[in-house]
C-alpha cells in the first residue's frame, strides 16, 4: 500500500520546442504540414504582385508624395476643411444666416456681421476653426444658399493653433 502523504509526482514531461520555421498547430502544438503549405502559399502570392508590378511599372499603385503633390486627385466626397467658394470678382453667397454657426456641434464657426452702406446686416468676417473642426459636414448641409463646401486640403501640420484660426470670407461687407 502506498503512502498517499509522502508519495512524490513525477514532473510533466517538457514540451518539445519546435524546429525554427517549422508550423506548429496551436490546437496541439504538433508540427502542421497544412499550416506551412498555407503560409507558402501565401507568400508565392505576395511575390507574384510584387513581380507582376516589376514586369509592368506602369501598374504601379503606389503615389509617392510629396513628389506628386501637384498632380494629386482627390475623391469627389473628401473632406479635407470647410471652405468658401468665391467667383471671379471676388463674391460669395453667404448671407450672413448663422445656420452653419448653430449646426456645428462644436463651435468651430463663428459668423461675425456688420452693416453695408444700405444699413443692411452684412458678413463681417466667417472665423472657421480648423483645429476643432471634425469634418462632420454638418454645417455644410445647413447652409441653404451653398455658400460653404469642404475642400481638398490636408497638409495642416503647424507649430501652434493660431494659423488653424481662418477667415473664409476673402472681402468683408459682401
Ligand atoms: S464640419 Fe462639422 S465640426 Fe467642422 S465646422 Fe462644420 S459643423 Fe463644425
Ligand atoms: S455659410 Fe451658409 S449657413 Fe453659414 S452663414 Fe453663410 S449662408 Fe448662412
Amino acid at each position: 500500500m502506498t503512502d498517499t502523504a509522502t508519495a512524490t509526482v513525477p514532473p510533466a514531461p517538457e514540451a518539445k520546442p519546435a524546429l525554427p520555421g517549422v508550423q506548429v498547430d496551436p490546437a496541439n502544438g504538433k508540427p502542421s504540414l497544412r499550416r506551412f503549405l498555407g503560409d507558402a502559399a501565401n507568400l508565392f502570392k505576395g511575390m507574384g504582385v510584387t513581380f507582376r508590378y516589376i514586369r509592368k511599372p506602369s501598374r504601379v499603385v503606389t503615389r509617392e508624395y510629396p513628389e506628386n503633390r501637384d498632380t494629386l486627385k482627390f475623391p469627389e466626397r473628401f473632406r479635407g476643411q470647410v471652405i468658401m467658394p468665391h467667383d471671379e470678382n471676388g463674391d460669395h453667397t453667404c448671407t450672413a444666416c448663422t445656420l452653419c454657426e448653430k449646426a456645428c456641434p462644436n463651435g468651430s464657426i463663428s459668423i461675425l456681421t456688420t452693416k453695408n452702406i444700405a444699413s443692411k446686416r452684412v458678413l463681417g468676417a466667417f472665423v472657421y476653426r480648423l483645429s476643432s473642426c471634425t469634418l462632420c459636414n454638418l454645417c455644410i448641409e445647413a447652409c441653404p444658399f451653398d455658400a460653404i463646401h469642404m475642400g481638398p486640403g490636408f497638409e495642416m501640420a503647424t507649430y501652434s493653433r493660431d494659423p488653424l484660426d481662418l477667415i473664409l470670407n476673402k472681402k468683408e461687407g459682401r
